[in-house]
């Protein structure tokens, strides 16, 4: 229904001609795959498809986008080096303009007002680089199994999350000034 032939080939399933869109909006839901969307994201391995349930409105030439997108990804905690599967919902609010930024090539700053807005050319949209993007945005910069790891033991490795050790604990400055004064007579 969205993918119609233009001069430039087949659309895919994430790509929308502007003058496909009702009135009344599109809605549009589908799955993304990872790989198609090179998602990387330091600790993350994208072991699922993405989800996207969104609409899409009309106001002139300007292309409201808004719904959600769902994704569970495989992190390696940055503290205790375990595996975990996180779960996302990522609520979109967006839109796309005619024609592109005014971008110099090899420069990606984009006023913070500007962040949201996305740019579609020929008519047709591509829900890929939003998908990208805001998924790419709501992944952690350090990826933490739960917020109160204990990680890993510096001197053995142990896990202390399920193990302790026989390492001595670093010595605390505060807890050694107070043994000093329960000493005292
Ligand atoms: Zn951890
Ligand atoms: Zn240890």
């Amino acid at each position: 229904m969205l993918g119609h032939r233009t001069a430039t080939g087949t659309l895919t399933m994430t790509q929308v001609g502007v003058s496909n869109i009702p009135d009344e909006g599109l809605t549009l839901s589908f799955h993304e795959d990872a790989a198609a969307l090179d998602l990387t994201a330091p600790g993350a391995r994208f072991v699922q498809p993405v989800t996207a349930d969104v609409l899409l409105k009309k106001a002139g030439d300007a292309v409201s986008v808004t719904g959600r997108l769902a994704l569970s990804v495989m992190f390696e905690c940055v503290d205790c080096l375990r595996e975990f599967l996180a779960s996302f919902e990522i609520p979109v609010e967006a839109q796309y303009l005619p024609g592109s930024p005014s971008l110099v090539a090899g420069e990606h700053v984009m006023p913070v007002e500007e962040a949201e807005n996305y740019y579609y050319r020929d008519d047709v949209i591509d829900l890929d680089e939003l998908v990208r993007e805001e998924v790419l945005l709501a992944m952690p910069y350090n990826p933490l199994c739960k917020p109160d790891c204990r990680g890993l033991c510096p001197h053995c490795g142990v896990d202390l999350n399920t193990e302790t050790c026989q390492c001595a604990p670093p010595p605390d400055p505060r807890l050694a000034a107070l043994r000093q004064f329960f000493k005292k007579p």
